[in-house]
């Protein structure tokens, strides 16, 4: 076990990473971030910022010779710089968990051989595949790049043969898969945390709502029958078994009409549709993260109130931050901010949970909050 006092480390400084500084500060870890933005938001707070590449092999080698144990925060950090490092300390997750997820190829065919439903899809390598693509599959269809996309980004939508072809160029002539758009009930995910020992512990399904292909608000507990939750946390369990997997998980489904559960695809770290555990769980997921990679046992996952989420994107900042003093005057409402320098449209910039007796007077909470905002 990794105990209190030991220096922990973390591959990149973005939200994900301060909040897990933020964590294992608060349990009295020293925290290296190893990021290349001299104003990463997780460099900014930790014990040690490593300005270097994620590839730079001496700056992983000073990160693990540093640290007990290695975290990533990042989904592209390249598998081979974690496969690196493990020379130097433990790397929780390991690299064939983030090689896995980093890869929506690799991802579909490893949820497919656990039994697990995706959405139809096809993987396409080169222009060419296209055509057979479509005789097997259904429009609407989604061409998304296999790696690199997030938020939406690396994904365009096609009806037919010649859209489709023109979006493949467009997105660079790289490895994508093309899958059937899904007629959705909801979206809902699953956070999970195994520790090193297996031991696996699962917070309650949130539901998700996205705007243009971005988190927008977590509805926690999802509105959905219990069946689908039992079976949503199963196949979440079954994914992080057959990694044999160390860290905390989050799992996106699809909800169809028929109660049908598609998973669409994972993550090998906190998730932002977990980020409502930190002011409504008894442990939250980023303590978690810290447990798992130091070989301690799962904290409890339990929910302590209803709960939503709501991301605040830099659309909302105008030539000045927005007016705070309203979501502020909410007492039941918790704000984080991640300290980043400049607000972009569609950049996540922090987030806010309203915590109340029940969804429907958590909803308006966050409702409220939104219009004073102006968003
Ligand atoms: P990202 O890596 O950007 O999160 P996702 O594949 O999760 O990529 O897509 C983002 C969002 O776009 C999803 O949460 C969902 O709302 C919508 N989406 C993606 N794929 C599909 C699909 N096959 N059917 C319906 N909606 C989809
Ligand atoms: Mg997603």
């Amino acid at each position: 076990m990794i105990l209190p006092g030991a220096t922990l480390g973390v591959l990149g400084g973005g939200q994900l990473g301060r909040m897990f500084t933020l964590a294992a500060h608060s349990m009295g870890y020293r925290v290296v971030v190893l990021d290349p933005d001299p104003h990463s938001p997780a460099g900014h707070i930790a014990s040690q910022h490593i300005q270097a590449g994620f590839t730079d092999h001496a700056a992983l080698q000073m990160l693990g010779d540093e640290c007990a144990a290695v975290t990533t925060e990042f989904e592209n950090v390249p598998a081979d710089s974690l496969d690196y490092l493990a020379r130097f300390c433990a790397v929780r997750p390991d690299a064939n968990a983030v090689r896995i997820a980093q890869d929506r190829i690799r991802e579909k065919q490893f949820i497919n051989d656990c039994n697990l439903a995706t959405a139809q899809f096809d993987e396409i390598f080169e222009i060419g595949d296209l055509e057979g693509a479509f005789e097997q599959l259904t429009p609407p269809l989604l061409l998304k790049t296999a790696s690199l996309g997030y938020d939406g980004k690396g994904q365009l939508r096609v009806d037919t043969l010649q859209q489709a072809e023109a979006a493949f160029e467009q997105l660079g002539n790289r490895p994508c898969v093309l899958e059937e758009v899904i007629d959705l009930a909801c979206e809902i995910s699953v956070i999970l945390a195994r520790s090193h020992a297996g031991t696996t512990v699962y917070y309650t399904p949130g539901e998700n709502s996205h705007r243009r292909g971005i988190l927008d608000a977590t509805i926690v507990p999802a509105r959905i029958n219990a069946d689908i939750a039992t079976r949503a946390v199963q196949m979440a369990g079954t994914l992080a078994g057959a990694m044999n997997y160390c860290g905390v998980l989050a799992v996106e489904f699809f909800v169809t009409h028929g109660d049908e559960l598609l998973v669409n695809e994972i993550a090998t770290r906190p998730h932002n549709s977990g980020h409502y555990t930190v002011d409504a769980c008894v442990t939250s997921q980023f303590g978690q993260q810290v447990r798992c990679m130091c070989g301690l046992p799962p904290g409890a996952t339990d929910l302590l109130s209803p709960v939503v989420m709501t991301n605040l994107l830099g659309d909302i900042w105008g030539d000045s931050a927005p007016a705070w003093q309203h979501l502020l005057e909410e007492p039941h409402a918790h704000l984080h901010l991640y300290g980043k320098k400049e607000a972009r449209p569609g950049r996540k910039m922090g987030h806010y949970n309203c915590l109340a007796g029940d969804i429907d007077s958590a909803l308006a909470m966050a409702g409220r909050i939104r219009s004073k905002l102006g968003f």
